[in-house]
């Protein structure tokens, strides 16, 4: 099955380069120089992917890819169970977010799309990694601590603390240097940052370079999507809008979003965040400024804001979402995809293990 329409397949071209946050060029040499980049991300099997994880990483792994840039996907699957504590329907979930990824134009040939579980080698990385890092520095993640925060288990487990370290070995593995992530995951980078450099000092390579690149995070115009409760969207907080939700659904989710008393319709994150997540949101899928579309809603108040974005995203998300069944008619493709990505990912795991335990001086 090849994957067609318009997220799928089109030539390069400006508008395509990857959206960043503010601070650095990072879209503009990747842009320039796609070869010299390796990008790995992925997300937990836990649920539907939802609008967050699209403008906040999917869109810029599909515009990546576009650029020729070499793409690992990992489908989380050993993260699962930091915060829960059976990996409810796993096969299920992690079947669901491969559609979710080939219907928002992620190309199998072109990306490498793999379970964590299915990759020995890489999970082997994580002894030498953990040796690297303090008990201190784990504790400190602020991501960790607000997972903690929202997480119903009785007790928090090691893998919690743990799973950042995991983190970097499912990006170094493949020596990726490029991170398509949300905001959430900036600690968990600096984490897999922190290991690269000291494995490559405490272990140095005979040639003089290091074993691992230092990943860098790239993040989108929206690197912190709300949920309809005004808190971070997420697949297991009850307030995320799914890209395989249908219209109706998306209208009522959007409906129930909070919003504030003000009718005056205005783009100030810091000020608003409800509002103008909102806001950004259709900004994003009419591909226009937030500003203007906050100028165009006047004092239009909350209910004409939400009809603006539940129309903005219903429009956006039908080629997606049309994609999306015809993939889900064919469960046996799925299972190959994940298939034939585990081989890929294999093979380079077992490479890199492979100078890992040279260096270390294994036998
Ligand atoms: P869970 O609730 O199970 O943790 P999640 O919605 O937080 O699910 P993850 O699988 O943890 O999703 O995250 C996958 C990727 O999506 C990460 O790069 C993360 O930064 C990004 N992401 C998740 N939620 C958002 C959001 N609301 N806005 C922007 N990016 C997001
Ligand atoms: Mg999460």
């Amino acid at each position: 099955m090849t994957v067609t329409g318009p997220a799928a397949e089109r030539p390069a071209d400006p508008a395509d380069r990857p959206a960043e946050g503010p601070g650095t060029d990072l879209a503009e040499q990747v842009h320039r120089d796609p070869a010299a980049h390796r990008v790995l991300t992925g997300d937990r099997p836990t649920g539907p992917l939802h609008l967050g994880h699209y403008f906040g990483t999917l869109q810029n792994r599909v515009r990546l890819q576009r650029l020729g840039v070499e793409m690992f996907v990992v489908v989380a699957d050993y993260q699962v169970i930091t915060d829960r504590d059976i990996a409810d329907r796993l096969a299920e979930h992690s079947e669901n977010l491969v559609l979710d990824y080939l219907a928002a134009g992620l190309d199998p040939d072109r990306a490498t799309i793999f379970a964590h579980s299915a990759v020995p080698a890489l999970n082997q990385l994580l002894l030498p990694f953990l040796s690297l890092v303090s008990v201190a520095e784990l504790g400190r993640n602020p991501t960790v601590k607000d997972e903690i925060a929202h997480s119903s288990q009785a007790a928090v487990n090691g893998l919690m603390f743990t799973y950042p370290v995991h983190q970097a070995a499912d990006i170094l593995f493949c020596k990726a240097n490029l991170v398509p992530v949300g905001q959430d995951q900036l600690p968990h980078l600096e984490v897999a940052r922190t290991v690269a450099r000291r494995f490559n000092e405490r272990y140095p390579h005979p040639d003089g370079t290091g074993v691992f690149p230092r990943p860098e995070a790239l993040l989108s115009a929206a690197p912190l999507l709300l949920g309809t409760d005004g808190g971070k969207m997420s697949k297991s907080r009850g307030n995320a809008v799914s890209l395989s939700a249908d219209e109706d659904t998306t209208a009522r989710l959007i409906r129930g979003a909070r919003t504030d008393t003000e009718r005056r319709i205005s783009y100030d994150p810091a000020g608003r965040p409800e509002v103008s997540s909102l806001v950004l949101l259709a900004a994003l899928c009419q591909d226009r400024a937030p500003e203007q579309i906050a100028e165009e809603l006047g004092d239009g108040g909350g209910a004409a804001l939400k009809r603006t974005v539940t129309e903005s995203v219903n429009e956006y998300l039908r080629p997606i979402r049309a994609r999306r069944t015809e993939f889900a008619a064919d469960r046996g493709y799925i299972r190959q995809v994940l298939r034939d990505g585990a081989e890929r990912a294999n093979a380079v795991a077992d490479a890199t293990l492979a100078e890992v335990r040279a260096v270390m001086g294994s036998v």
